[in-house]
């Protein structure tokens, strides 16, 4: 399974990233020869917006965001690495990459708004920043996206 790093400009595209459940890592602070060394050292392939940036790279390790838009983005990527988009979606926290876990429903009783806490039974925490996630509405508007995604993808 392909991990990523993205470059400053990419910060919503390394969240959808993690959406899918593709380990991707960013960080605003990251100076270009930090995303440089982190992408070989940890086998990461570097996205960027940069192309003086891409040009140093191996291009085995390094794509060339050509798009603004980041729905443009995502498509691009998914193709052009013929990313899984299902088997892997929803498992990783969108905050900060990590993992996350199921807990159960006892356990986030009063962390969750009443209203979530009395329709869903299924619930899920990154042990990491202690973010509390649940299949809501949003859940289905990104299963739409994506499936969207993927049929523009066929008909390319
Ligand atoms: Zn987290």
């Amino acid at each position: 399974m392909e991990k990523f790093i993205v470059d400053v400009m990419l910060g919503r595209l390394a969240r959808w990233l993690r959406i899918l459940g593709y380990d991707t890592i960013y960080d605003s602070s990251y100076s270009d020869d930090d995303l440089f060394f982190k992408a070989h050292q940890e086998k990461r392939i570097l996205l960027t917006r940069d192309s003086g940036l891409a040009h140093r790279m191996n291009p085995s390790y390094c794509f060339f965001v050509s798009d603004q838009a980041v729905r443009e983005q995502l498509k691009q990527i998914i193709t052009h690495y013929q990313l899984n988009v299902e088997d892997y979606l929803f498992s990783r926290c969108t905050l900060c990459n990590s993992s996350i876990e199921a807990i159960s429903k006892e356990k986030v009783r009063g962390q969750v708004p009443e209203f979530v806490y009395s329709s869903m039974d299924e619930f899920f925490y990154c042990p990491t920043c202690d973010k509390i996630y649940w299949a809501g509405s949003h859940i289905k508007q990104v299963r739409e996206l994506i499936a969207n995604l993927s049929a523009e993808n066929e008909n390319v």
